[in-house]
Parts: structure tokens; sequence; C-alpha cells
């Protein structure tokens, strides 16, 4: 068993964790940065980033991750391929177990683990990741101007996406389990006022088909009637937007997390409620959940953290 003694441990490797590791690497903080089990995070998974400022002709996911995390090591970032199992927060230095058992003692912990989009669980979702499957409008919906794309979901993430998708395609169906939208009202009503959005009410998604890409999903109304209705709808793109998952679940009994699991900050800073702990990122964010609002809120948690040192006379 190893034990790594640091000023800063960072616990997550996406824009939110190598943006706290550049500002507490530049502060002369000596950060560790465990990268967890996807390093560089839900953008490693996407295609071309055309959002994020500062890239006027767009960059892939991969590469950007990848100058976040060059740019965090050449101010003296110490990175890890490790994921943290277990946490004491009760006592400072605050202690984590990696999941070969090293223990890092930390004055400050920044955490930035993320989220994770909820997918189906369809093995055609493995498939066509990537080749028409997203689970991001926002990144992926410019690739399918004029054409005709799917949103499973009805809440107000769906709305949004498939509002979103509609000003970019030719039409948007919405694939809803349900005979009506959970989403607010409002919501609600934007999508039904939207003449190129179909509802598809009691309808699950079966499969999707295609030779190079998605070209259709097969889906069945009323599956638990007598008499559910398989059919299939022509599309290009198949966007799920049934809602995400915090990256929380190791951190739960130590830091306060509201009911979807998100860690709780005290806004504006990135205060949890354990003094010394930090949250950045979507692993603290349900509602912006973008590459540059993370990087900023990784931006916070360093300062906050080398506050929190200077205020102990620990710099
Ligand atoms: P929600 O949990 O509100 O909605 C998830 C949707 O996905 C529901 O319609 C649900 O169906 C459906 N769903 C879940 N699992 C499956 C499945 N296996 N198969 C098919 N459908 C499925 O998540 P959201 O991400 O939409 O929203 C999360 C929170 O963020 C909410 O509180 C929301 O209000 C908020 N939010 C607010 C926004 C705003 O105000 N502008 C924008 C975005 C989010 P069912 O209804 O049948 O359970």
């Amino acid at each position: 068993m190893e034990e790594t003694r640091t000023k800063v441990l960072i616990i997550g490797s996406g824009p939110a964790g190598c943006t706290a590791a550049i500002y507490a690497s530049r502060a002369n903080l000596k950060p560790v940065l465990l990268e967890g089990e996807q390093p560089g995070g839900q953008l490693t998974q996407t295609t071309e980033i055309e959002n994020f400022p500062g890239y006027v002709n767009g960059v892939q996911g991969l590469q950007m991750m990848s100058e976040l995390r060059d740019q965090a090591m050449r101010f003296g970032t110490e990175i890890r391929p490790r994921t943290i199992v277990k946490v004491d927060f009760s006592v400072r230095p605050f202690k984590c177990e990696d999941e070969r058992g090293d223990i890092y003692l930390a004055d400050t912990v920044i955490i930035s683990t993320g989220a994770s989009a909820k997918y189906l669980g369809l093995p055609d979702e493995d498939k066509y990741k990537g080749l028409g499957v997203s689970a991001c409008a926002t990144c992926d919906g410019f690739f399918y101007r004029n054409r005709v794309v799917a949103v499973v979901g009805g809440g107000d993430t769906a709305c949004e996406e498939a509002l979103y998708l509609s000003t970019l395609a030719k039409k948007v169906y919405m694939i809803v389990r349900k005979d009506y939208l959970r989403a607010s009202k409002v919501m609600q009503q934007r999508v039904n006022d939207k003449e190129n959005i179909e509802v598809l009410y009691r309808c699950n998604t079966v499969g999707l088909f295609g030779e190079e890409g998605v070209e259709g999903a097969k889906l069945v109304r009323d599956v638990e009637s007598d008499n559910p209705e398989y059919f299939d709808v022509a599309i290009d793109g198949f966007f799920l937007a049934i809602g995400h998952k915090p990256n929380t679940d190791v951190f739960a009994g130590q830091v306060e997390l509201d009911e979807q699991g998100y860690i709780k900050t005290a806004t504006p800073s990135t205060r949890t409620n354990i003094e010394g702990v930090f949250a950045a990122g979507d692993c603290a964010d349900p509602i912006y959940r973008q590459a540059v609002t993370s990087a900023g809120t990784g931006c916070k948690a360093a300062l906050d953290a080398e506050r929190f040192l200077m205020d102990h006379n620990e710099l």
C-alpha cells in the first residue's frame, strides 16, 4: 500500500478537474489528479465540439481533453490513472482510497467526478454510439441539419433537446413511454406549438437499425397491453434524454447530496458542507452541464481550495 500526501487532491479528469488542476498547479499547490474510470470524462465520448470558446473550427472531444490534460501537467500536476473507491472526510487530512488500496491524504479535495447520461440499455445503443446515437443534442444536433431525429424521454431535458433539434432538423420525434409528458407545462406548450415535433406517446424503443449508421428505430406502442403495436420510424439520429446520473455514489454519507445525488454546494462558491471539500462540474450541476460551465466551476474550486489553505496557514 502506497501513501500519498497532497495539499489538493482532484478526483476526476473532465473539464472541471483539468481546469482545477491548471489553476492549482499554477498556484504551486502541486495537485494530484486521479483520472477515474473514464479519463477525460464525457467529452471523450463525443465527436466534434464546436461550442467551446476559442476553437474557431471546432475540436475533437478527445483532442481537447488531451490538451487540457497536457496543460495541467505543464504546471506540475501529477496525474494518475486511478479511481477513488472509498473516502473518509470526517477528519483532516481527508483520506481517500483507490481501487488498488493506495491511500491519499489530502488537505483539500476537489470532487469533479462528472455525471453519466442514462441509456436505455439496448445493445444497439452501443453498436451505433457515435454513428447516430447521442445523449447530447447541444453537442451533436448540428450534424442533423435537415434530417430526421428522435428524442427519447418526456421530461424537461427531452423537451429542451427536442426544441433545440427542431430548429435544425427537418423533423423531430419524441418517444415517450407514458401517455403524457412529465415536463413542465410551459415546455409542453412549446413542444406542442412546434409543427415539426411529433410526440409518439405510449411508445418504447426496442432496437435500432441501419447499415453504417442509424437509419431507423424499432418501436412498440402499448407494450403491456394485449395488443402491442410494433412499428418502425425512419430516423438519422437517436438522442437519449432520460436523465443523468451524477457519479457520486462513493461520496454518499460523506458530503451532502441532493435527492438526485448531485453534490450540494454553497453557490456561488464550490464549497460543500465539509470544510475543505469542494465540488465542480457536472457532479454538482443538474442544470447547465456544459464543458465551459464545468471548466468555470473547476477554476472556482481551485481558487476556493487555495483560499481555504491560505486561511488555515497551510499554503
Ligand atoms: P426527468 O427525470 O424529469 O425525466 C426523465 C424522462 O425520461 C421521463 O419522461 C421518463 O419517463 C423518461 N424515462 C426515464 N427512463 C426511461 C426509460 N428507461 N425508457 C423510456 N423513458 C424513460 O429528467 P430530466 O433530465 O428531463 O430532468 C431532470 C431535472 O432537471 C428535472 O427536475 C427537470 O425539471 C430539470 N430540468 C429543468 C429544465 C428547465 O427548467 N429548463 C431543463 C432540464 C431539466 P416517465 O415520465 O415515464 O418516468
